[in-house]
């Protein structure tokens, strides 16, 4: 487990990586990452995972420029969620996958949150990754990870036209790759947290009068969290069965 963490640790500085250049159209693969102000790049040891964050203080060793917290976040948090992985899937094949996908959900979620959109530039091959994948998951059958994808395509694309239309459906395009990750029908899961936990967020704001009813809500963030959370906890959730939340995944799989 902790050479898994640990290799969470690297994987966490390249999901930073990822989350500042795929929206800048910037190669991922180039080695050196560059300051986003004075585009010095940054020396090897400034790339060492939460040290290297904690070395500069947060900020540019040249223009002195912060470097956004989320850098942070993301470092200590991934090898945490690698870790739980871990102990869930304890080490099968699987948990590679799992770990590549909540990475994967993880770079949706900041990008969403810091500039309110979903990229097809990332939406795209993840779905097609998935579908690749859909044909070998353990225990289930590709059917089962095809169902997923299009129930959750489906939701968010309904969702999105009947309630916030203009919106576009990029979220739709996040469902789709999520469904065809977690397959059905954990996908309810997935669907269920996100849409109760954004819903009862939204009305707390809401009613706080932090933000108005025109505001526009995210809801990109809560699926990847959904997601994550249903690959990790999904058969927990289910099997809570003859109440709540299992009952009503029941209810919607038949
Ligand atoms: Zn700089």
């Amino acid at each position: 487990m902790l050479v898994f963490a640990l290799a969470g640790l690297f994987v966490g500085s390249f999901v930073n990586i990822c989350i500042d250049r795929v929206p800048r159209g910037e190669s991922i693969l180039a080695l050196r990452s560059k300051c986003g102000s004075c585009r010095e790049p940054l020396k090897i040891v400034h790339m060492i995972p939460i040290f290297g964050y904690l070395f500069t203080r947060g900020h540019c060793p040249h223009c002195g420029l912060r470097t956004p917290i989320r850098h942070l976040i993301v470092e200590i948090g991934t090898p945490v969620l690698f870790a739980l992985i871990w102990l869930r899937y304890t080490g099968s094949l699987e948990t590679t996958l799992i770990a590549f996908y909540s990475s994967l959900l993880i770079v949706f979620l900041v990008i969403d949150l810091e500039r309110g959109t979903i990229l097809d530039r990332v939406s795209y091959p993840a779905i097609a990754v998935a579908l690749l994948f859909a044909l070998w998951v353990p225990e289930r059958t590709l059917l089962q990870m095809l169902a997923g994808g299009l129930i959750a395509f489906g939701t968010l694309f309904a969702i999105q036209l009947l309630f916030r239309p203009g919106k576009g459906i990029g979220v739709a395009k996040l469902a789709a790759f999520i469904g065809l990750a977690v397959g059905y029908p954990y996908v309810w899961v997935a669907l269920l947290l996100a849409l109760v936990v954004g819903g009862l967020f939204s009305v707390t704001l809401l009613l706080a009068k932090v933000i108005d009813r025109k505001d526009p809500i995210a809801i990109g963030p809560f699926l990847a969290v959904g997601a994550i959370a249903a690959m990790l906890f999904g058969e927990l959730i289910m099997s809570w069965g003859t109440g709540g939340v299992g009952q009503i995944v029941k209810l919607l799989s038949f």
